[in-house]
């Protein structure tokens, strides 16, 4: 990070932990157990701009920085993840094609609402038979008379909680020919749009995510997301941009594993010395510290090329978002054993931290997906599973 941050950089960084450490740390725990992110919650984020992230002020957003919006995310998520990822749907995965390629209508009725916690969205990109690989999607969509109209159905979208509309994506089909992919905002109270919210599930629990189900929705030709057939850029311009978010994320609760194991390894005595006198701990230890120091000059690189305006920088995402999730699972685990038994108590957030890194090894963009990439790009080859007609990519 050449010379530090500045001190803009520094005063998002305060309030953004100031926040967590005051609002939300008390409730996190509960909120994990009980699958849900309460309103007023959502209010409060709001007010404070934390929605706002890196969108202009002119679409409801805070303006900021590329480097500014990472520290944030990496403050709200050492406490509360969920809440932290929900503050990245705006600027990342959720608003960052719209942003793009959305008309200044898209941005004024979706955006702008979505920053300022008026009206939430949510992406749905994954399906059922295809996550990994987006352009396998089978949701199709139809031309008819002002509109198109969507069949199919999306899985494990986040925000079904809260979500009033989707950003989607759908295959014309015309006279039986399967065309491009249309990038569309669908409303959720539109006729044919039906939700189901997986339960229990294993980590990313306050954030809502389950399946949305399109039966001949209609969806009028102004929310339709830029050029038709030209949907699949705005898919990846959302997953790309999303990154940054999802490696700030890891950043954050990889931080969170290393100060509570390193108040624990402290305090903890065996055979009448504290566990971190032990150089088994220890090397655990450093191992977590390496790896929370790399993810984050990792990623706080790749903020600084966006505020630099770099435009294509999928070497870079990979990078930090294949690194900081992989260091947090490998953290999480070696942090478990330190904890011994008092890993698995509710008193303690390592259980639920463990949950939630090997969601972030899967979601956008599956790492085994980021490896290839990282691969292919220092190796100028295409690896020979990819190498197909329709190019994969990730939600
Ligand atoms: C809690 C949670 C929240 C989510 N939220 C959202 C959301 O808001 N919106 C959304 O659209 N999606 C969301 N997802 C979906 C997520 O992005 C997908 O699960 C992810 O992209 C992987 O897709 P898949 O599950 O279909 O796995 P698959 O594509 O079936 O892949 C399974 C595994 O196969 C291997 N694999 C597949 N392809 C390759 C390849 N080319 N090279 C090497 N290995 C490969 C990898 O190990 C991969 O993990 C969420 C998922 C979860 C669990």
């Amino acid at each position: 990070m050449g010379a530090g941050f500045t001190a803009e950089q520094e005063a998002v960084r305060d309030a953004a932990r100031a926040f967590a450490q005051g609002e939300l740390a008390a409730g996190a725990a509960e909120r994990d157990a009980g699958e849900h992110i309460p309103a007023e919650i959502i209010e409060k984020v709001a007010s404070l701009g934390f929605l706002g992230g890196v969108i202009p002020e002119e679409y409801g957003g805070a303006g900021l920085d590329y480097v500014s919006y990472a520290l944030m995310l990496e403050e709200l998520s050492k406490v509360d993840h969920s809440i932290a990822c929900l503050a990245s749907f705006p600027s990342g995965l959720c608003g960052g094609g719209i942003y793009r390629y959305g008309s200044e209508d898209l941005k004024q009725r979706y955006l702008k609402p979505f920053c300022q916690g008026e009206a939430l969205g949510a992406a749905a990109v994954t399906e059922p038979g295809s996550g990994t690989d987006v352009a396998g999607m089978r949701t199709t969509c139809r031309r008819v008379d002002g509109g198109y109209l969507l069949q199919g159905s999306k899985m494990w979208i986040s925000n079904l909680e809260h979500a009033r509309w989707f950003i989607t994506f759908a295959r014309l089909v015309e006279g039986g020919e399967r065309g491009g992919v249309c990038a569309f905002v669908v409303d959720r109270d539109s006729e044919g749009v039906g939700t189901a919210p997986v339960k229990d599930k294993l980590g990313f629990r306050p954030l809502s995510s389950g399946e949305v189900v399109f039966d001949d929705v209609f969806v009028p030709d102004e929310n339709l997301v830029g050029e038709p057939e030209k949907g699949f850029a705005v898919a990846m311009a959302a997953v790309e941009n999303g990154r940054l978010g999802v490696a700030s994320r890891a950043v954050g609760v990889l931080a969170a594993v290393v100060d509570e194991v390193t108040e624990y390894a402290r305090t903890r005595e065996t055979f009448g010395n504290p566990i971190g006198t032990y150089q088994l701990v220890q090397s655990k230890v450093a191992d977590m510290v390496v790896g929370l120091e790399t993810a984050r000059l990792l990623t706080y690189r790749l903020a600084e090329l966006k505020d630099e305006g770099v435009e294509r920088l999928r070497r870079e995402s990979s990078l930090a978002k294949m690194h900081a999730s992989d260091a947090l699972m490998r953290a999480s685990v070696d942090a478990a054993q330190i904890f011994g038994g008092y890993c698995a108590s509710p008193e303690y957030a390592i259980g639920r931290h463990l949950r939630d890194a090997k969601i972030f090894q899967i979601v956008e963009g599956s790492n085994d997906l980021h490896k290839l990439l990282i691969a292919e790009d220092q190796l100028g080859l295409r690896s020979s599973e990819r190498e197909r007609k329709r190019a994969p990519a990730a939600a």
